[in-house]
């Protein structure tokens, strides 16, 4: 019924998350009425976070360029890494203010059901990063989700064995169980920081 480019524009709205068939419909249509500018900027920011976005070296974050802004950051704390699932939860850890060391991003969480095996997570280039012998505590915060729980036992009891002198924390409790870091407001997320226990 609509016309081949507008048609194609809807198809691939509708393959982003949370975007049914109907809601592409309408931005598609918005496209069209919006200026000649604001569809070209659109359109360019879409191939530059493609092109031009890639993944830290040492820690996996989006960077741009091989290392991203906080490995770069020369104040960060190099003695404690927080270990996270995805790249999207650093941002709610970093707006909490309570952490100043590095990160590590695992790339996802354990999960058999789904085929998500460790060696499908960046976990040897996290113990590499440890045996350096430069890191005091590893900071668990994946997910308060039955994988994200799994993948954090996971991790310490190879990074005990591993390297027995590191501390190993997970966030405290008092998270939304089954939640993402994602959607933690910032205040439940410091408190979770500043009361890490061993594990
Ligand atoms: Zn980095």
């Amino acid at each position: 019924m609509l016309a081949p480019p507008l048609q194609r524009l809807v198809t691939e709205l509708a393959k982003l998350p949370g975007i049914g068939n109907r809601t592409a419909q309408r931005l598609a249509f918005h496209v069209l009425r919006t200026s000649d500018l604001d569809a070209r900027a659109l359109a360019q920011a879409i191939i530059d976070v493609k092109e031009k976005i890639t993944f830290c070296e040492i820690c996996f974050n989006l960077a741009e360029g091989p290392r991203c802004a906080i490995c770069l950051d020369e104040r960060r704390d190099r003695s404690v890494i927080c270990v996270v699932e995805e790249p999207n939860d650093v941002i709610p850890v970093e707006r909490t203010h309570e952490f100043r060391g590095r990160y590590h991003v695992l790339g996802g969480a354990l999960s058999p059901i789904d085929g998500v095996e460790p060696e499908d997570l960046r976990l040897a280039q996290l113990y590499a990063r440890i045996a350096g012998g430069e890191i005091r505590e590893v900071v668990l915060a994946t997910n308060p989700t039955t994988t994200g729980e799994a993948t954090a036992l996971h991790v310490a009891g190879e990074l005990h064995a591993r390297t027995p002198d590191v501390a190993v924390t997970r966030l405290a409790s008092g998270l939304p169980v089954g939640g993402d870091l994602e959607y933690a407001d910032e205040v439940t997320l410091g408190r979770a920081f500043a009361g890490r226990r061993a594990l």
